[in-house]
């Protein structure tokens, strides 16, 4: 291969970018990434970001040295529109079209939308744009905050928001937050985990409307109720960044379908990270995010799939000073059992708890708040015993 080009330029884009150099490739590198900025980090901009403890100099996920050490054109500010039919000519948005060998797909997923979500006041929290944007507002003093979503993003913005003394509503569309990932016994452990943050959180109710002319003023609530607003945070999920693929050859079906090895049906492209299906399952978390590129470009490199992925899915939240690991692959019906520390009133205890998902006698997932030495053996032993990665059909 003489060009290679990684299309989004952010965590996955970058650790295909390293990975290509670490692994011998020394043709020509081109990074297409649609924001202006050099990859970030984005956990915190949910977290220590939007209360202020973190600054945009904290974010950045490579330096000048590496930079130049990785040797590569980073075309910033300029979206990939198409991928001709063979893979082989990346289009941009501007007009210039690059030709190449192998192509890495990481271009991760947007921010679902909600309609009415034009008004002032109304944002997502996906880029550092948006961070920056919804920053800014809430240091224009104590405002009525409703985050629409509980999972993870809502949850840490809910949190955030509360930590800067706005008041702060939740509302979340399923009988409890978090009830698809964690189940039923620790989604309610997050809902008290809520309350106990002073944020009002209202469940099984959905948004009907978001009011307001030029700014947004409520939010309407299917039930009939309508909750005042100065700021509305939509977290109601991420949509995987396939759109500029229509017209390739891949096959698309929420992400970019590749096999175990993130090799998709032609060879010489392979997916990453939060766009990439991968064996039938994608993820939308940091950690495989950062996992998958190695595999990916082995695989790029070889011409086909030698190498598998088994991964143990693993991600971490930060709520209301809590820090939640979740690690496996839990399933509908496990039960569920705190094999250390406890809770407190339905919430954690003051120094936390370690649980275990469970199936005929096997551990299938484990979920601890503020217990990281403990998680992460449990987490250890279930990679040991999860099924050994298979060596790939060549
Ligand atoms: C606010 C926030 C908090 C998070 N917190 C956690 C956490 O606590 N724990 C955890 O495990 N995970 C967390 N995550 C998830 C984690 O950040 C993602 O899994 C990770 O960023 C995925 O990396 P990626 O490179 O695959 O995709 P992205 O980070 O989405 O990057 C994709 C890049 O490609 C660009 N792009 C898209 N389309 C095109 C195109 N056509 N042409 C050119 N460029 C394009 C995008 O603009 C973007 O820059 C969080 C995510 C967010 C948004």
């Amino acid at each position: 291969m003489r060009t290679v080009t990684v299309v989004g330029a952010s965590l996955s884009g970058l650790y295909a970018a390293r990975e290509l150099r670490a692994q011998g490739f020394d043709g020509r590198l081109v990074v297409v990434g649609d924001e202006p900025h050099r990859p970030y980090d984005r956990p915190p901009l949910s977290k220590d970001f939007l209360i202020g403890r973190a600054g945009e100099d904290q974010l950045a996920l490579t330096d000048a040295e590496e930079t130049a050490s990785l040797d590569a054109e980073w075309l910033l500010g300029v979206r990939a529109r198409g991928l001709d039919p063979r893979g082989r000519t990346v289009l941009l948005g501007d007009g210039r079209t690059v030709a190449t060998d192998g192509v890495v797909i990481a271009t991760g997923a947007s921010a679902r939308r909600l309609p009415g979500d034009s008004l002032a006041g109304v944002h997502t929290l996906r880029t550092l744009d948006d961070a920056r944007a919804l920053r800014e507002e809430l240091t224009r003093g104590p405002r009525r905050v409703v985050v629409i979503g509980g999972g993870f993003i809502g949850a840490e913005t809910a949190s955030s928001c509360a930590a800067l003394g706005h008041a702060v509503t939740v509302v979340e569309a399923a009988p409890l937050p978090l009830v698809a990932q964690l189940g039923t016994e620790m989604a309610a452990v997050c809902a008290a985990l809520h309350r106990r943050g002073g944020v009002d959180l209202l469940t099984g109710t959905s948004v009907a409307a978001l009011h307001g002319t030029g700014a947004v003023t409520a939010v309407a609530l299917a039930d009939g109720r309508a909750l005042p607003a100065d700021v509305v945070v939509v977290g109601i999920g991420a949509t995987p960044g396939t759109s500029w693929l229509a017209g390739s050859s891949l096959a698309l079906q929420d992400g970019v379908l590749c096999d175990d090895g993130c090799v998709t049906a032609l060879p010489e492209v392979v997916a990453v990270g939060d766009v990439a299906r991968v064996g039938g399952t994608r993820a939308e978390h940091w950690t495989s995010a950062t996992e998958q590129p190695r595999v990916a470009v082995t695989n790029l490199l070889a011409g086909h799939t030698v190498e598998s992925l088994r991964p143990v899915p693993y991600f971490w939240s930060d709520q209301y000073g809590a820090r939640i690991q979740f690690a496996g692959r839990r399933q509908e019906g496990d039960t569920v059992r705190i094999t250390e520390g406890g809770l407190t009133d339905g919430a954690p205890a003051e120094d936390g708890f370690l649980a275990r998902y469970e199936r005929d006698g096997r551990t299938t997932a484990v979920l601890s708040v503020d217990r990281p030495r403990p998680f992460q053996r449990a987490r250890r032993e279930l990679a040991r015993t999860a099924a050994p990665a298979q060596p790939a059909a060549s």
